[in-house]
């Protein structure tokens, strides 16, 4: 028989190319055999609990055992097959909440694909100790399953921020998201499972359940297998999860104050606080959700607002309709105008406006509702205070001590300098709208998961790990 040498060349030079992604898959190959779980289209999804925290923890098994070359690998293929979905990733997520705007969620699902940190954030913490007595080495390593929980204003864009940072720290997750959002993450879920499965072999990395609730989330807490909570939402599932006796990194909720003095550039600052006040209608915990302004540029300051796009209410009878619509008897937010654009509000209200706002400034003082509740809608209070000290002794009030952000305009450094350290904020942006503070138009990279009472504030792959030590007695010392 006549050989066909082009041929068998070609062969082993495909072969030899291919045996080193051959050799990253055959461990985990053999280990995914025994995946029952896993019903065709159906990867990661499971209908109890305890099913999917097992699956989620044979697939850690096998994730830790395979390489960092796999991590990065698997973390660059997610960006690369998100990014190019980003639309229909940010639609799906806001048609089922229905709440924030379609244009400001694309950019929120584009920043976590592309801005959250992936296996270089670990690097940060490692450490080597060389002496006399030899060599010891600090490291990051996985947890194991991570319970995250997510909320309905972040829906999508907290589940990719979470699941880069934490794949990346080598963990599996279990995504408990807000029931509102269950379509929206179930597909983003299979999505993520599709990809991790296809560069790595591994399924299941990434579960959840096919009915999200409240009542899940709790079992989930408890679980012996859950090794650490990943905790973004209100004040609520915060405590619960702090009850359940494990490690918790509690993202709670804020209530961003924003300083405005004289010697601020009051054009760009009335420019800078209507872009984040009104980005995705006011959803994200760090949007600025009071106006604190200095007597002497308040009118200046409104006079841009209202150039800048907001429509300003200062007529008791129109405040009194604005306050009976979003704001309940239990002094809480009506959930029914969280998230909603300035346009329906106002109209709900059945006040009277003209063009097309996209922000509603109630004046007010530091008591109204508007100003003590987290509203979550574009619907903010504008407080105008005597001076500087009074301003930052608002903003202080105001942010109720939570440690989440706080944003201030001025062109007084050592003013800038007192308010960033008095705030004690997990975020304090200057000169800029408050999504600069999550890499949106500022330096860093993106979080969705801000740890507030927990206090590791805008949190990434490094947290996500635990540090550990490993001591070698006499040795690698070679100086
Ligand atoms: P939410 O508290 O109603 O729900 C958040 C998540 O917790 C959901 O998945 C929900 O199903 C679950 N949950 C609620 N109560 C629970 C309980 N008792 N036990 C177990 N699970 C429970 O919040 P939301 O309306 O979805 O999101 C908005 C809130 O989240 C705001 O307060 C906002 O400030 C906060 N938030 C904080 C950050 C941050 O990084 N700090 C980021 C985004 C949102």
């Amino acid at each position: 028989m006549e050989l066909d040498i082009e041929k068998l060349v070609s062969r082993i030079i495909k072969e030899g190319s291919l045996k080193e992604e051959e050799n990253d898959l055959s461990e985990t190959k053999k280990a995914s055999a025994d995946s029952s779980y896993l019903a065709v289209g159906e990867s990661g999804v499971f209908k109890t609990v305890a099913e999917a925290v097992k699956a989620a923890k044979i697939a850690q098994n096998k994730y830790f055992h395979t390489s960092l070359k796999m991590r990065k690998k698997i973390i660059q293929a997610v960006r690369d097959q998100l990014l190019p979905e980003v639309k229909d990733i940010a639609r799906r997520g806001y048609e089922e909440t229905n709440m924030g705007n379609l244009k400001d969620k694309i950019e929120k699902n584009r920043l976590a694909i592309t801005n959250t940190p992936g296996l270089e954030d670990l690097k940060i913490s490692s450490q080597v100790i060389t002496g006399d007595s030899g060599m010891t080495l600090y490291e990051l390593c996985p947890y194991g399953v991570i319970g995250a929980i997510t909320p309905s204003t972040n829906p999508t864009e907290t589940i990719i921020n979470n699941a880069i940072g934490m794949l990346a720290a080598g963990n599996s997750i279990y995504f408990s998201p807000h029931p509102g959002a269950k379509n929206s993450s179930i597909w983003l879920i299979k999505k993520l499972n599709e990809i991790v499965s296809k560069v790595s072999g591994i399924e299941n990395l990434i579960v959840m359940i096919e009915k999200p609730s409240i009542q899940a989330a709790q079992e989930m807490m408890t679980n012996p297998d859950i090794n650490l909570l990943v905790v973004t939402g209100g004040p609520g599932v915060v405590g619960q999860a702090m009850r359940s006796g494990k490690k918790v990194l509690g993202a709670g909720a804020g209530n961003p104050p924003v300083l405005v003095d004289e010697t601020a550039d009051i054009e760009k600052a009335a420019a800078d606080i209507v872009n984040g006040a009104s980005f995705d209608n006011n959803l994200p915990c760090i949007a600025e959700k009071n106006v604190v302004v200095v007597n002497e540029v308040a009118a200046d300051l409104l006079k841009n607002m209202e150039k800048n796009g907001s429509f300003v209410v200062s007529n008791s009878q129109d405040i009194e309709k604005i306050k009976k619509l979003t704001v309940t008897e239990k002094h809480t937010p009506n959930k029914k105008y969280v998230g909603k654009s300035a346009e329906k509000i106002l109209t709900d209200a059945g006040v009277i406006y003209t063009g097309h706002p996209r922000l509603v400034l109630i004046e007010a003082d530091k008591n109204s509702p508007f100003a003590q509740i987290e509203m979550l809608m574009p619907v903010v209070p504008f407080i105008r205070v005597e001076d500087f000290d009074v301003a930052l002794q608002t903003c202080l009030e105001l942010e109720h001590g939570l440690h989440h952000t706080a944003i201030m305009h001025s062109q007084n450094v050592s003013r800038l300098n007192e308010a960033a350290k008095e705030m004690q904020t997990s975020i304090f942006v200057k000169n800029g709208p408050s999504y600069a503070g999550i890499g949106f138009g500022g330096e860093g990279p993106t979080t969705y998961t801000i740890a507030t009472p927990t206090g590791e504030g805008t949190t990434s792959a490094r947290n996500f790990a635990r540090v550990r030590r490993c001591v070698l007695t006499n040795g690698f010392s070679i100086r």
